[in-house]
């Protein structure tokens, strides 16, 4: 043990208990350990350059609910979670000045807005004699298990997946903390979540649609459950490869991304649990295809890693826009609202913006929709998915992106999605589109896709 020392733990997207390596440094090295969540006022109130609310009400509701869900657990354990509305580098300084903590520990982020925080903090600590401590927490692999440096990480998944996957051991996730903390020596009010509307939105605007995929329910609580009962309880993920490119219901994928993208469940007990499903009840492909998808995750995040502010340029990674491209306005709001007149892409846009969720099969068809048939600027819809998706995640948004977009990772030329091919495979009888568009319910199925909604 170590001298009476403070430390903050300040909790950003790994909202968990479970596999918290912030937290449990925090806790080996400080005899008062004081969590914190700060919603920054320009993340939850700012807009997006093209003037999309920054984090839309779908996620907004999202956070709040996993920021009450780790109160509570850090309440089982004598300790609490103070919160915040307000800018984080104001507020983490004048706290770590007013309880003279000696540490703040987090969890490295690396995309630029979240790093600049981050910075600017560090720099004010050490104004002050104290320091960050970073930690890892994001994903399956460490920078530091890979065979290669960050630069030389390949630029085709494929390749990437094949040096890592029978090489690099993924780590066992930590567990959850096994003692109460300590109590603090002084008063510190713990701060109330703020509501939805306080944050900025209309709660009148906020009824979760019957029609949604799934009721989500942020937390690390529901994110255990939902990964219990997609693996142990309905065995789902045994037909996994053969179901994920559904579209309708809770159960042809996952669903597990708004968890992992708030860091509500580590990627690494996910993997893990594969594993021990995989030893009890078998494996198959469909067992190794969610982790295959996980790495599509990692994949994402070291291109963010490896080219920086590349990702969120017309240009991407690679460095090569369209000229085609156009900003129009009044094409792009007809994306958004679902009224382009083609009903494969209007039903998926419906879905987004009554629930906030997309499947894959569908974000893959409105994105190269979008830039290869609307000519439209990729950087306006991957704003608008940052700002609507209730699994937003920074890599793994303006990765896809510049994937679909042809400015990407993705080694063959001029990929293009045949909207009206891929809704007759994907969506044979036309029931995810008459879902989404009853006006459609009486056409037959051959007719369905043809048709032009007015
Ligand atoms: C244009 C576009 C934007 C996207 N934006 C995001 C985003 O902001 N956040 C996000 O989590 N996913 C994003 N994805 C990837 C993917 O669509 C979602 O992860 C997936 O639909 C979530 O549903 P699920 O959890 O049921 O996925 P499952 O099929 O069950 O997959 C399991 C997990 O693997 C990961 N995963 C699966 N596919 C991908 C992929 N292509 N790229 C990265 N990770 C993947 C996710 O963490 C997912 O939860 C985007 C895809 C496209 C084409």
């Amino acid at each position: 043990m170590t001298m009476k020392r403070r430390a903050i733990v300040w909790f950003r997207q790994d909202l968990r208990l479970h596999d918290n390596e912030a937290l449990q440094d925090a806790l080996r090295n400080a005899y008062e350990v004081i969590p914190v969540f700060i919603f920054d006022e320009r993340t939850f109130k700012g807009k997006t350059s093209f003037g999309f609310p920054k984090t839309g009400k779908y996620r907004a509701q999202f956070i709040i609910e996993s920021v009450a869900d780790l109160r509570q657990s850090l309440r089982k354990l004598n300790s609490d979670l103070i919160v915040r509305v307000g800018k984080t580098e104001d507020i983490l300084f004048s706290m770590a000045k007013e309880c003279k903590t000696s540490w703040i520990f987090c969890n490295r982020e690396r995309t630029a807005e979240e790093a600049r925080i981050q910075d600017e903090l560090e720099n004010r600590l050490w104004s002050i004699g104290q320091e960050m401590r970073y930690n890892r927490g994001k994903m399956l692999y460490y920078t530091a298990d890979l065979p290669f440096p960050i630069q030389h990480t390949p630029d085709v998944f494929t390749q990437f997946r094949k040096e890592v996957e029978r090489i690099v051991p993924v780590r066992e996730p930590l567990s959850k903390p096994d003692r109460t903390f300590n109590p603090l020596s002084f008063e510190f009010p713990a701060g109330d979540i703020p509501s939805l509307e306080e944050l900025g939105h209309n709660v009148d605007d906020f009824a979760k649609d019957p029609r949604a995929v799934l009721s989500f329910k942020g937390g690390e609580t529901e994110g255990i459950k939902r990964l219990q009962y997609y693996l142990w309880e309905t065995d789902l993920i045994k037909n996994y490869k053969e179901t994920r490119n559904g579209l309708l219901g809770g159960d042809y994928s996952s669903k597990l991304s708004p968890w992992l993208a708030q860091g509500c469940l580590s990627p690494k007990l996910i993997y893990h649990e594969l594993k021990k499903y995989e030893a009890q009840r078998g494996a198959n492909e469909s067992t190794y295809w969610l982790f295959f998808e996980l790495l599509w995750r990692d994949f994402f995040r070291f291109m963010g890693k490896k080219y920086g502010n590349k990702i969120f340029q017309i240009g991407g990674t690679r460095g090569q826009a369209d000229p085609r491209w156009t900003e129009n306005p009044q094409v792009l709001q007809k994306w958004i609202d679902g009224t382009t007149g083609v009903p494969f892409i209007d039903a998926n846009m419906l879905e987004l913006k009554h629930t906030g969720f997309m499947s894959n099969r569908g974000r893959q068809n409105v994105a190269s929709f979008l830039v290869k048939d609307l000519n439209i600027n990729w950087q306006m819809g991957a704003e608008y998915f940052e700002s609507i998706l209730i699994d937003y995640d920074v890599c793994s948004n303006w990765g896809n992106w510049n994937y679909i977009a042809g400015v990407g990772s993705d080694p063959r030329e001029d990929r293009y999605f045949n909207t009206l091919t891929q809704a007759k495979r994907y969506d044979p009888h036309g029931d995810y589109v008459k879902h989404w568009l009853p006006e459609l319910a009486d056409l037959p199925a051959d007719k369905v896709h043809e048709s032009e909604v007015i």
